[in-house]
């Protein structure tokens, strides 16, 4: 997940290259972008990584460390760091992202501090009841699956309201956006049916869990605002080329979950989208 300061890291990785200034070594992901690394308090992302950990399938070639510790030296799957750091202004990225050609996840300290408010998008309630770590751990796994896809690099592109056609068209960015989700889900489900693990099975239906809440916040939200039927909300758009919105999201994570129960639901929901695309 994650605008025009990022390509302004884009430019300094460049210049590094075309000045030689580059070494064979490897370099931290923050050393090598200037990046400073926050030093408040790492509890709920260390839970949230252990997490991760947990769902991520065996078949996953990493797993995520805080780059705070060291990495596990117990198995020959990758070790990838995720840093918590400083942003300036905090979340011009969103709450997470991949620098390009890296392998590792740079997290924004203040949306993670604020992780309910990012994940109730405008729409307040409900969010706020669940612990911090269970949205930390929904991003993670999103990382995750830009990881997984050998994707870096992805970012939030600027809010461009007023624009009707963002809405539908499709683009290369949202797509990678929408697979990385499918990872995420498909984790949760599969962890859901590891019946040799009830831990990791525990801690994907306290995920899967946190994906109806975000979901159904805004089932709420809607109810509660919409108080015109002739014509959509703003929840049922997106706000940007590069994702789609939170709350489709949600339901297509809903989906994969449950194909039976959300589906059905999953369709209604992108027809009325079709619907109302002209008439916003
Ligand atoms: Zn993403």
């Amino acid at each position: 997940m994650v605008g025009r300061a990022f390509v302004a890291v884009c430019i300094i990785s460049a210049m590094s290259a075309c000045s030689g200034a580059s070494k064979p070594e490897r370099v931290s992901c923050t050393r090598k972008y200037g990046l400073v690394i926050s030093d408040r308090s790492h509890d709920s992302l260390r839970s949230a990584i252990d997490k991760t950990n947990l769902i991520l399938s065996q078949s996953v070639s990493f797993q995520l460390y805080d780059a705070l510790r060291t990495p596990a030296q117990s198995n020959d799957r990758e070790s990838v760091p995720v840093y918590l750091i400083e942003v300036d202004p905090p979340g011009k990225h969103g709450p997470a992202f991949i620098p390009r050609n890296e392998r590792c996840i740079l997290l924004d300290a203040q949306q993670v501090a604020d992780i309910r408010i990012v994940f109730s998008a405008g729409a307040k309630g409900a969010t706020k009841r669940l612990p911090d770590e269970w949205y930390i751990v929904l991003t993670l796994l999103h990382e995750s699956g830009h990881l997984s896809n050998n994707e870096s690099g992805s970012m939030r592109e600027e809010t461009r309201f007023g624009d009707s056609s963002f809405n539908t068209a499709q683009n290369s960015v949202k797509i990678r956006e929408m697979l990385a989700d499918d990872f995420a889900a498909k984790q949760l489900r599969d962890a859901l049916g590891d019946k040799a693990n009830p831990q990791r099975a525990e801690a994907a239906l306290l995920g899967a869990l946190t994906v109806s809440v975000v979901n159904m916040n805004f089932v709420v939200y809607r109810v509660e605002t919409d108080t015109s039927l002739s014509r959509p909300v703003q929840t049922y758009f997106d706000t940007g080329y590069s994702h789609e919105n939170l709350e489709l999201r949600t339901l297509r994570m809903s989906a994969v979950l449950s194909p039976e129960r959300f589906g059905p639901i999953l369709e209604q929901y992108e027809e009325s989208r079709r619907r109302h695309e002209n008439t916003r």
